[in-house]
């Protein structure tokens, strides 16, 4: 390969959704991460304006992990016309099987809504992708263990590295060959945790000439031992006789929740409570979770070969079906409800909101991020009542937040990670954070690491040799 490197951002820059990179190398073209934008209005408009591919003539995709913000615009690009290979570890592969699925019926539902109302300047208004685009992508996942260099073209190759952000997730090194000399591209993904449960920690990458880093926590610590604020949390809500509702992601968040439930238990710091997972897709992702044993920990590990599942608590009940999912509100507490989705935006978590917020003895755990403009914010906020389904509903439950159980690094894990590489990358470009998260990032690279940074911003285009 002797011709012009370039890598041009598409999205994941200035924000943290929408992650697409684009790599040229002569006229070869590869795209690293295929995300949907998500979140404020402004932003998932994004998602209908053109790019500058063609994906009839795109080589290959790369996905660093099946979060959607990293993955969901790949059935877009398939009813576009592309072909190509999908690049992607084992479990994200199958976690893929899951989520894509799942964000095309989202879409089609949401086309379906705005025709219903009639609030669509395009009549009739058109998902996004459709549910069998979502299957059609899912026929081009080229399943791509880390041990391995995968070959892309001529010159060109791939290698995944564990971030520990969520199962399957990776950070991606593409050697490429140029006058005879290897030079390394490397992305991070989403970097994940130390000394987590579950998960293996983020591996080493070693070198990198040109290096995209992930900054989500870039200007913050996250605070330690959020256990122990749980058991906190658990024991007043057996003590009154409550019930605890979580909305938790379905994907990491319920998996590491359950995990930290069941271990307070064993410790006997916890009285055990019934625990219900309401949310079919957590269900089925707990079961992708057991399934991959090259990402778990050696705690997880000595765990599953005992056959005893640590991803179930002492009383554990699944609500796979509507009507498991109903039976719950017939019950009264003490018991724990975990259920999607994590800000209270949609899914079943609703219903037991509406049930429940009334009732002063309910106390409502959040244990992610919540997103301006979510029902999941206006609770944090304090807010008296809250509209669902159509209605008010008054708050009297007691809202709690714990902060600790990001699954991605803090600024002092990334510069762990970074302190990994062998020496200094030609380039450090700052990505997928808001601009104070990236900017402190940068700065704290350059004093630590004396490293040459960047932030890009949406649609630059750069040239690296
Ligand atoms: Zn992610």
């Amino acid at each position: 390969m002797s011709n012009q490197l370039t890598l041009q951002f598409l999205g994941g820059s200035g924000t943290v959704t929408g992650s697409k990179f684009l790599l040229t190398a002569g006229e070869d073209q590869f795209l690293l991460d295929c995300g949907l934008f998500q979140g404020l209005k402004e932003y998932r408009l994004r998602n209908w304006a053109p790019l500058p591919i063609r994906p009839k003539e795109l080589r290959a995709v790369i996905l660093t992990h099946a979060h959607i913000d990293h993955s969901g615009f790949l059935p877009k690009f398939v009813q576009q016309g592309f072909r190509g290979d999908v690049y992607a570890t084992p479990a994200t592969c199958d976690l893929l099987r899951v989520l894509l699925p799942d964000a095309a019926h989202l879409q089609e539902e949401e086309a379906r809504y705005a025709n219903q109302r009639g609030y669509s300047k395009h009549k009739p208004a058109l998902p996004l992708y459709t549910v069998e685009d979502a299957y059609r992508s899912l026929d081009l996942l080229r399943r791509t263990n880390y041990s391995g260099e995968v070959e892309l073209a001529q010159g060109v190759s791939l290698r995944f590295f564990r971030t520990g952000h969520i199962l399957g997730a990776a950070a991606v090194r593409i050697t490429l060959e140029i006058d005879g000399r290897k030079r390394y591209l490397v992305d991070s993904g989403d970097l994940g945790r130390y000394h987590r449960p579950i998960l293996r920690d983020p591996d080493p990458v070693g070198q990198a000439d040109w290096l995209l880093v992930e900054s989500t926590y870039g200007d913050r610590i996250h605070p330690d031992k959020p256990e122990e604020e749980l058991a906190r949390v658990i024991h007043d809500v057996a003590e009154e006789r409550g019930c605890l509702i979580i909305p938790s992601f379905a994907v990491g968040r319920t998996q590491e929740l359950i995990y930290f439930i069941r271990q307070l238990e064993d410790q006997g710091r916890i009285p055990s409570l019934p625990v219900y997972v309401d949310s079919p897709m957590a269900i089925n992702v707990t079961d992708i979770y057991c399934a991959h044993p090259e990402e778990h920990d050696l705690d997880m590990k000595l765990l599953m070969d005992q056959k005893l599942c640590p991803l179930c608590c002492r009383q554990f009940h699944l609500a796979r079906s509507p009507e498991e999912s109903r039976a719950i509100n017939d019950l009264s507490g003490p018991l724990i409800i975990v259920s999607a989705s994590g800000m209270a935006t949609g899914g079943r978590v609703l219903h037991h909101l509406r049930l429940r917020l009334p009732d002063p003895r309910t106390t409502v755990l959040f244990v992610g991020f919540q997103a301006e403009g979510t029902r999941g914010r206006a609770l944090q906020d304090g807010k008296k009542e809250i509209k669902m389904f159509g209605e008010m509903v008054p708050v009297r439950a007691k809202i709690k937040t714990i902060d600790g159980f990001s699954a991605h690094a803090d600024q002092q894990e990334i510069l762990r990670w970074l302190g990994n590489f062998t020496r200094a990358p030609q380039k450090t470009f700052v990505v997928h954070g808001e601009f104070p998260a990236s900017s402190a990032l940068a700065e704290l690279i350059g004093k630590k690491l004396r490293w040459n940074t960047e932030i890009p911003k949406n649609g630059q285009r750069v040239i690296l040799a």
